[in-house]
């Protein structure tokens, strides 16, 4: 698969914005800034940052064991999502494949794009529908996204079923991976070298706890990297979210010490939910949530809200009817739930 003949034209013969910062990368220290019209008075944040993040980078890409070239930062893992679409889909024209039920923003992103949305349900056991999604997708269908493990659904796809779809789809297959740390299955980023048309994105808004400060992350080839950089607005990490993503990255035991304390309350939650007498199925989980389907998810969802605590309805979204989504708190907070619960 040649991936240039993916890429739209316009992105193609686009030539970036060149900034101050990627004019001139001299050593800080002894030199005078008068170039990007900064107010020169220190404060800590008087400075643009760097637009490239490469001290952030080289601490991810240690920490993943990706080269820092394979890698692009985005405000959010949203950001990302909408640059590879930017990328990739020419508007009136090209679409997208999406797996519902699945996180919701593929299909706004496409939306505010003027990209088309053709949606192939999971089967009843939330897995890809292989045969379908190919024999569906046509030749504008330039992205699949995979969200593995899924929101809301919480289970991990079949590994061969995405390696199905990664040698045969025709296009882009942007695996989302916002949950992979707390799966147990390895990040598809181990397989950039064998899939051209991989794209995978990760963030730290959840296992990593640092939903305020907007970082999502990108891995793909330097083919691919290299012109999502050419198209992201050059600043688009502020400074004050590199220097609190590093001070926290630099403490990987951190989070995985909580992660694994979330993985054992996941398991308490699931035992005690399975045992009360509204709760139809937990369904199993490889993320910090779990979905349940209960007698009726609106009277439910209402009874916990009085209580004061809120939960996501997601009985309107394909095969989710009466179900609820619950997030893996506290100790404190999970046995508060659960406590609630076996009281309504
Ligand atoms: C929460 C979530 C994200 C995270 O988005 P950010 O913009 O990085 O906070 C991405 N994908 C899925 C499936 C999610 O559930």
């Amino acid at each position: 698969m040649d991936i240039q003949n993916l890429i739209r034209p316009t992105i193609k013969a686009l030539k970036p914005y060149s900034s101050a910062r990627d004019e001139f990368k001299g050593k800080k220290e002894d030199m005078i800034f008068l170039d990007a019209n900064e107010n020169p008075y220190e404060n800590g944040v008087n400075r643009y940052p760097d637009p490239q993040q490469w001290e952030l980078k080289k601490v991810i890409s240690k920490l993943k064991g990706i080269p820092t070239d394979n890698i692009l930062l985005g405000n959010g893992s949203d950001e990302v999502l909408d640059l590879i679409i930017r990328m990739f889909c020419e508007p009136n024209r090209d679409n997208i494949i999406i797996l519902p039920p699945t996180y919701g923003m593929y299909e706004v992103l496409a939306n505010v794009n003027a990209i088309e949305t053709i949606a192939i349900q999971l089967s009843e056991s939330f897995q890809p529908k292989t045969d379908q999604i190919l024999n569906t997708s046509n030749s504008n269908s330039k992205i699949l996204f995979l969200c593995t493990p899924n929101n809301p659904t919480g289970n991990s796809f079949s590994i061969d079923e995405v390696e199905k779809l990664l040698n045969q789809f025709k296009g882009i297959v942007v695996i989302d991976e916002a949950y992979i740390d707390f799966s147990e299955q390895e990040s598809w980023s181990k397989q950039l070298h064998k899939f051209p048309n991989l794209v995978v994105t990760q963030t730290l808004s959840k296992a990593y706890g640092m939903a305020g400060i907007r970082l999502g992350i990108c891995y793909a080839s330097e083919d691919i990297i290299s012109v999502l950089n050419k198209i992201k607005p050059p600043y688009n990490i502020n400074e004050l979210t590199q220097q609190k993503a590093i001070e926290q990255l630099n403490k990987p035991n951190l989070v995985a010490e909580q992660i694994e304390t979330l993985l054992s309350e996941r398991k308490s939650i699931t035992e005690s939910l399975k045992t009360l007498d509204f709760v139809v199925e937990v369904y199993p989980s490889d993320a910090n949530f779990v979905l349940i389907k209960v007698d009726d998810a609106n009277k439910r969802y209402n009874q916990l809200m009085e209580k004061g605590i809120i939960i996501r309805n997601r009985t309107n979204q394909p095969l989710c009817e009466n179900c609820l989504r619950l997030t893996i708190g506290t100790s404190e907070e999970n046995q508060q739930l659960i406590s609630i619960l076996k009281s309504l």
